[in-house]
């Protein structure tokens, strides 16, 4: 080894699904939306003129930011927004999570998680969900320098109710519970009226899932003032201009069109019920989903195996490796053409 080869930060990253360079892959592995984003958000974009690339886009964002203040009935410097939730994640756990004692996440939960405590070396501890796949409030319960909590949980689908969530938040006043509201739009009850009861919560949430954005990158943090004015000065320190010019117009107007984003979620939910009766027609094992996933084990199939067969056939599923997850497979919810397509192969696999 070279000597300064030991100078280097090392780091297991997080891997994210496979993004298929190819053509005709049905894709139901990163939870993306099937459906695209509002009109509104494309005539957005069509206005968005040349020559502004020239000059650097606003660092505060102030146009998304009030736009999203005003869509959640928050004051003024109560937003924060960033590129996708994953970097309002990261920041936040750089931000808040500042102490020797380890934060608490469960220990199957969003992957990145234990990524961004390494890569900042913040201890932590994994309290086991239940045999069930269920968070258990009182776990939480226990000494600790921060919580996270991915409510919907992933890639188990699970929600929790608000007042359990509150449990963990009212127990916890020392130290920031933050809430990873990715899936909430699904039909999870989120925390966000607690902002007004608690000061040391903070509600993370993106344009990836429900607003047909992923590929916009853009994530926001919702909380009291103090706690989004750290998360900026962090912000501030490391790089003012995260926000494009075209995220920062688009998401805004993603925001205008309420009726287009309810039929959208409407749609993706009567789907995702549906899907769930045909796997377990077919001998899964669902879990109850409030997200636009689903996570199922065949009773007598192996998840990998059925993980390589879909994916000989161009269809795209999440297998996630572990003991007690193994044998699931995340399903995205895409449209009904893409399940029709994913029965019928799962029909061939298993021999119906
Ligand atoms: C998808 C996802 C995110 C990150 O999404 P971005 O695209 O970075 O906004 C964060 N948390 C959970 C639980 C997710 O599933």
């Amino acid at each position: 080894m070279n000597k300064w080869e030991e100078n280097i930060r090392k780091v297991v990253p997080y891997v994210p699904g496979e993004q298929p360079q190819e053509s005709g892959v049905i894709k139901l592995n990163t939870n993306e939306n099937p459906y695209p984003p509002s009109p509104k958000v494309y005539e957005a974009h069509r206005k968005i003129e040349i020559d502004c690339y020239a000059l650097y886009p606003d660092p505060a964002a102030s146009e998304l930011v009030t736009a999203l203040e005003q869509y959640y009935g928050l004051e003024h410097g109560q937003v924060f927004v960033g590129v996708g939730s994953d970097d309002v994640l990261a920041l936040s756990f750089l931000t808040f999570f500042n102490s020797d004692k380890p934060i608490l996440f469960p220990d199957v939960t969003y992957s990145f998680y234990p990524v961004w405590a390494d890569v900042y070396r913040i201890p932590y501890e994994c309290p086991e969900l239940d045999e069930n796949f269920r968070i258990k409030p009182e776990d939480y319960r226990r000494e600790n320098g921060g919580i996270v909590i991915a409510n919907p949980n992933a890639p188990t689908s699970i929600g929790m109710k608000r007042s359990e969530v509150e449990e963990i938040i009212s127990s916890n006043p020392d130290v920031i519970v933050i809430v990873d509201e990715a899936y909430v739009d699904f039909g999870g009850e989120t925390v966000l009226p607690l902002l007004k009861k608690y000061e040391n919560l903070l509600v993370v949430r993106t344009y990836s899932k429900s607003r047909s954005m992923a590929g916009a990158r853009i994530g926001f943090a919702m909380g009291n003032k103090r706690l989004i004015q750290a998360l900026t000065d962090v912000k501030e320190s490391i790089n003012s201009y995260t926000m494009t010019m075209e995220s920062i117009r688009i998401g805004a107007a993603s925001l205008e069109d309420e009726d287009y984003f309810q039929r959208n979620l409407r749609k993706i939910v009567e789907t995702r019920e549906s899907a769930k009766k045909e796997l377990e027609k077919r001998g899964f094992a669902v879990l109850p989903s409030q997200t636009n996933f689903l996570f199922a084990a065949h009773q007598k199939a192996e998840g990998q195996y059925l993980f390589e067969e879909l994916r000989q056939r161009k269809i795209f599923v999440r297998h996630f490796n572990g003991e007690r997850i193994g044998n699931y497979l995340r399903i995205t919810v895409g449209t009904d053409e893409q399940m029709k397509r994913l029965f019928e192969a799962l029909d061939e696999i298993l021999g119906e």
